[in-house]
């Protein structure tokens, strides 16, 4: 079984020296937030991730949860370490100080969260999804509903929730038919039952603020039609103190593949007390501030099982003794080589190592520009860095939760049979992980949202600016003579996925199903592209460490390493996507739906 280490290193290394946020934020005029203090914070949330949350990690998913009388009861150590969070203050860090919040900036903390997901990912859930339904009052609610509610959610001692999915209403969220009656006073009674709804009730807080979508009387057919109400679990008096339980009551909690310490529940709306968050059926577009937030989350989630994956996965690899290198023994004393001594573990563990490493600059540069978005004094600038995280949202979301997958079922292979046995732990990452391409919008929705929305809804213009960024990039680097082939052939790519992005439109106009069929692998070439981008600039910083004749050569030379490895075996996998996506949608819908299948 192994055990979580936060990667501090390598998050350092994003952290300060290929993003260096300190200087990002005193550009800002945010002089308090220097080195000393993102430091002090990494350190902590490492303590907290490795010495709180990681002990919890197994046991949840072993113990699960109990679900007695309607009550949610959280596996044992969830509570205290909840409440811990709490105490030590973390659970504000990022929340505005008008309502109690430190202020510290949204795109740091998710350097500070990728530990908090390694550790207990089930368990940072539940603070996970309050903090993105917090944000979501804060950004449409009235003062009266803000002042009501955020104090105390951004203390921790109440809980939020996000209630969209319907039994009959996934994807296709234009057909829910939870109702909201006006009830004259301001308020308005909603009735009906969500499906799958995380941590929808549970031990750890004395009120849960359930943010619900459901429908007017007279409202418009479709998602034109739809409004997003604030419901509590436990009504709130004038003077801010609890009062009567509002109608809303845990059916059922559901058995699951994975993520067996996070409760995924039935809920049903009774006549429950809501007031209206935003205008009468902008419910989508409102709701939309907390999923973007929390796709990026389930992002996050991803990478974050990454990590432990590959660090159980390097540490097995050293461990376990099993036949002999092909150049003669390596470890002649002991009955056998470690396995890291054949080429095809090391393969596998490269992988891993290229899409973890790579990932992580991804999400923390991302974040990067989630900050600009609010901090950056120029308007011009800010709209730029929020256009940048509105394209980059579906590929951190979709791309890195696929890498999850392949991760985590490397890690598996690496264990050889023992990882297909529980004691190893690393069939748990697999399971757990298996959710993150689904919730949030499936991952197929999200390549609908890329190529759609983000690249043909902009006429091209958020590819042709993503291209620029990591232009400069090329040219930065290029004249760097060990970085020179990888900016030539990043060059190449970024044109064959312009190019692709050309064809694509054009047949879009021609046929709108050319767009559903083209967007999976359309995404891929995007995430592999952008991940390429990533390496680069992180083999640039090495390349300048390693010339500057830094102490730490072997960490900076195994930079260049991965970086390399990535260009030669991974990068190459555009090609197949991008194939793949000119294929066409004839090949895929020329097929009658009842020749699928023969009995
Ligand atoms: C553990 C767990 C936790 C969850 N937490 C929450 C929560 O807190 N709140 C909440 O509201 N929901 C939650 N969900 C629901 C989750 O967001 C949905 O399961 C998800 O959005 C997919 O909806 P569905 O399951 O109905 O699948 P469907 O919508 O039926 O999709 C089935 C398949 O069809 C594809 N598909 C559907 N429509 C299209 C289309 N137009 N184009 C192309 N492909 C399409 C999908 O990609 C998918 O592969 C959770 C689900 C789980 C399992």
């Amino acid at each position: 079984m192994y055990a979580y280490r936060a990667p501090l290193r390598d998050i350092r290394l994003v952290v300060h020296e290929v993003l260096d946020l300190e200087q990002h934020y005193q550009s800002f005029g945010r002089e308090e937030l220097n080195k000393d203090l993102l430091e002090g914070i990494l350190e902590e949330g490492a303590r907290f991730a490795e010495t709180v949350l990681a002990p919890t990690n197994r046991t949840g998913d072993e113990h699960g949860l109990r679900f007695e009388d309607g009550q949610v009861l959280t596996p044992p150590g969830f509570k205290e370490a909840y409440d811990r969070y709490c105490q030590d203050g973390w659970i504000t860090m990022c929340a505005d100080p008008q309502y109690g919040g430190q202020g510290l900036p949204g795109g740091f903390a998710l350097a500070f969260s990728e530990m908090l997901i390694s550790g207990n990912m089930a368990w940072k859930m539940y603070s996970g999804l309050t903090e993105s339904a917090a944000l979501t009052i804060q950004a449409h609610g009235t003062d009266e509903l803000k002042n009501r509610y955020l104090p105390k959610m951004v203390s921790g001692e109440w809980a939020g929730t996000m209630c969209l999915t319907e039994a009959h209403s996934g994807s296709d969220l234009g057909i829910l038919r939870t109702k909201a009656e006006p009830l004259g006073d301001g308020s308005y009674a909603i009735t009906g039952t969500k499906i799958f709804i995380t941590a929808g009730e549970h031990d750890l807080t004395d009120n849960i603020i359930h943010l619900v979508l459901a429908r007017l009387p007279d409202a418009p057919p479709g998602t034109k039609g739809i409004s997003l109400f604030v419901v509590p679990k436990v009504l709130v008096n004038e003077d801010g103190s609890l009062g009567a339980a509002n109608g809303v009551k845990c059916g059922s909690i559901e058995h699951k593949m994975g993520i067996h310490a996070s409760p995924t529940c039935v809920m049903h709306f009774n006549e429950s007390k809501g007031w209206l968050l935003g205008r009468e059926n902008a419910g989508l577009s409102c709701m939309f501030t907390m999923m973007n937030h929390a796709r990026l989350g389930v992002g996050l989630q991803g990478h974050g099982l990454s990590e432990l994956a590959w660090q159980a996965s390097i540490a097995y690899a050293n461990d376990r003794l099993q036949g002999r290198s092909l150049t003669g023994p390596k470890a002649p004393g002991k009955p056998a080589d470690p396995i890291i001594v054949h080429p095809d573990v090391r393969r596998m563990l490269l992988t891993q190592k290229a899409l973890v490493e790579g990932g992580r600059v991804l999400c923390f540069l991302t974040g990067r520009e989630i900050d600009s978005s609010h901090m950056n004094p120029d308007e011009e600038a800010r709209k730029r860095s929020s256009d940048l995280v509105a394209f980059l949202t579906p590929i951190v979301k979709a791309f890195l939760t696929d890498a999850s997958m392949e991760v985590t079922s490397l890690a598996v292979q690496i264990h050889g049979g023992h990882g297909f046995i529980r004691e190893t732990g690393v069939e748990q990452l697999m399971r757990d992980a298996r959710i993150t391409p689904i919730y949030e919008g499936t991952n197929g929705i999200q390549a609908l949202d890329l190529l759609g929305r983000k690249v043909f809804g902009t006429g091209g213009k958020s590819v042709q600016m993503m291209a620029g960024r990591i232009k400069d990039s090329i040219d930065k680097f290029g004249a760097v003579p060990e970085l020179t082939p990888l900016a030539a052939e990043l060059g190449k790519r970024v044109e064959q996925w312009g190019k692709l992005t050309m064809e694509l439109g054009a047949a879009a106009m021609k046929n709108h199903e050319e767009v559903g069929a083209a967007a999976a692998d359309y995404l891929a070439v995007a995430g592999y592209v952008c991940l390429g981008w990533c390496w680069l600039v992180s083999a640039g910083v090495a390349a300048k460490k390693l010339a500057a004749g830094d102490a730490e050569a072997d960490f900076y030379k195994a930079k260049l390493a991965t970086a390399k490895f990535y260009f030669d075996r991974i990068l190459p996998r555009v090609d197949a996507h991008a194939a793949a996506a000119r294929a066409g949608a004839t090949g895929l819908m020329e097929l009658p739906a009842e020749h699928f299948a023969f009995a």
